[in-house]
């Protein structure tokens, strides 16, 4: 995957990007990157990709389970023992990976009733984006969408 290949090699370039700028810059930083994310996303089709389901998984909030639980007729208990485990900050995440959801088609098995974390992933249109550039960091070296966005961040400021 070129993208992250990239994402690889400009990781410290990134890095200095986001050290680099000022309380002016920091403040203008949303502006720009809810441009980027729009523009990208719509031009990328994460079916073509699904990596995010493939090599990491969501973190289950209490509302997630519930909902899903249903989806599957099962009580909320079973679905955590069925498919969940506490991670070490005591959140619910997945057992295992790839998503126990995704379809051979790239698809997601529960799409309309997907956790929060999936919907929102991978965060490059949140408010106070400055607060999660480590987050982006890494997820640029695991999803192309955030890599693209960053990039065209990157080109926008310096313009
Ligand atoms: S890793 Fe990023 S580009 Fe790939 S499917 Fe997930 S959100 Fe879409
Ligand atoms: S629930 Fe769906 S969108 Fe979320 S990781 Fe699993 S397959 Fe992907």
């Amino acid at each position: 995957m070129k993208d992250l290949e990239l994402a690889h090699q400009k990781l410290k370039e990134n890095k200095r990007f986001f050290s680099k700028l000022s309380n002016k810059e920091r403040k203008t930083l949303d502006h720009y990157a809810h441009d980027a994310h729009t523009k990208v996303s719509n031009d990328f089709d994460c079916l073509t990709c699904a990596n995010c389901c493939k090599t990491t998984g969501p973190l289950f909030t209490k509302a997630d389970i519930d909902r899903l639980a249903k989806v599957f007729s099962m009580s909320s208990a079973v679905f955590i023992t069925t498919y969940l485990r506490l991670d070490e900050d005591g959140d619910y995440v997945l057992q295992s990976t790839p998503c126990p959801f995704l379809q051979a088609d790239n698809k997601c098995l529960v799409y309309d009733e997907r956790p929060k974390a999936c919907r929102e992933f991978p965060h490059t249109d949140r408010k106070n984006f400055y607060q999660i550039r480590n987050l982006t960091l890494k997820n640029t070296l695991m999803c192309p969408i955030a890599f693209r966005v960053l990039e065209q961040v990157k080109i926008n400021m310096q313009s």
